[in-house]
């Protein structure tokens, strides 16, 4: 296998949490992303999924260097990019783009769709204006829009169509990695698959690698490569797709898959639902994160954290019964939906 296109290691993003205005002391530290680490192949999509506030989002923004690392490295093309200067770091950001979760606050109203889409390439002094202007319509018949839409502004289209000029000024500069930060997620569910579907179509026709991110396992099911699950700042398990979802090995795994109803009623199972919210990342449970919502939980839970081993942390994960397919809690009643969609969409893709 080549050398991945980004390499992550050991990222950790730890805010200091202070109390009294002078003098202010250190009462604690939040531990919003703590010892990431995972690769990604050109052309790959790698989904993270977690309930919010697990670190997912705080992990993109770490990879795009929009934020500071506490600790860590991201190796993109075998280079650090915590230590680029200033030169180096907007050449990766031309090769790095973000496509954001709100289609409705990530365009600029007073800017025309062409002047939007037009933008990276100025920031980044490719082209001259006449090429930026075809290329711009080229962008956006690319994402399904019209030419003669780029003298409009974003009031007057919708989220779904929003979204498609978001996603056409990331590809503006022709990058190789896309983070894709929720990118449906402030979508109606009917027009969600065909963001989906539309990213898809563009990895297979670009090369792009997909570092995606979502809440939700039904979403990442038709666009995913690979999966990682985090939880309280850690991945907790890391597989293939198929594998993933055919043999979930951690319980918070297992319990994201019982959120999604299967399609035949006769496969679905009595699964308990995930009780309980997320613990703060300000004190996060000693041992495993996990193991004040673990239906399993044992002794060694309270008193060990469990390493990443094979793709899994979890002291039992050689000892749990099998998942089984019977993966259905009725917990998220779009979700049958949003599959239907998303398989329909995919068979006329
Ligand atoms: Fe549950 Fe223990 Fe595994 Fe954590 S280590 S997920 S508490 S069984």
């Amino acid at each position: 296998m080549s050398a991945p296109l980004l390499e992550v290691a050991g990222l950790a993003k730890h805010y200091p949490v202070k109390r009294g205005l002078i003098l202010a002391k250190q009462i604690g530290t939040v531990r919003a992303v703590d010892g990431v680490s995972f690769t990604l192949q050109r052309g790959e999509t790698l989904a993270l999924v977690g309930e919010s506030g697990c670190g997912k989002s705080t992990t993109a923004r770490l990879v795009l260097r929009l934020i500071e690392p506490s600790a860590g490295e991201v190796r993109f093309e075998g280079r650090d990019i915590t230590s680029l200067d200033r030169a180096d770091l907007k050449a990766f950001r031309r090769r790095a783009q973000i496509v954001f979760q709100d289609p409705y606050a990530s365009l600029n109203p007073r800017y025309t769709v062409g002047r939007t889409i037009a933008e990276p390439m100025e920031v980044h002094g490719v082209r001259d204006e006449a090429s930026r202007r075809a290329r711009v319509e080229e962008l956006l018949r690319l994402v399904g829009l019209a030419p003669y839409h780029a003298e409009r502004f974003p009031h007057e289209f919708s989220g779904g169509q929003r979204q498609r000029i978001g996603i056409a000024r990331a590809l503006a500069v022709e990058p190789d990695l896309v983070v894709c930060d929720e990118p449906v997620s402030a979508l109606d569910v009917s027009i969600q698959a065909q963001v989906v579907n539309l990213l898809a179509d563009l990895q297979k026709r670009l090369g792009l690698a997909y570092l995606f991110i979502a809440h939700d396992l039904a979403v990442v099911k038709h666009v995913a490569d690979r999966i990682a699950v985090m939880y309280l700042g850690k991945i907790v398990e890391i597989a293939e797709k198929r594998a993933l979802f055919a043999n979930p090995c951690h319980p918070y795994t297992r319990a994201l898959l019982a959120a999604i109803p299967h399609p035949d009623p006769r496969r679905r199972g009595q699964v308990t639902p995930l009780g309980g919210d997320v613990p703060s990342p300000l004190n996060p449970p000693p041992g495993c994160r996990f193991h004040t919502r673990c239906p399993f939980a044992r002794d060694i839970c309270r008193e060990k954290e469990p390493a990443l081993a094979n793709g899994v942390a979890c002291h039992l994960a050689e000892e749990l019964p099998p998942a089984g397919l019977d993966f259905s809690g009725g917990l998220a009643p779009n979700a049958a939906k949003r599959l239907a969609l998303y398989a329909k969409a995919a068979e006329n893709a």
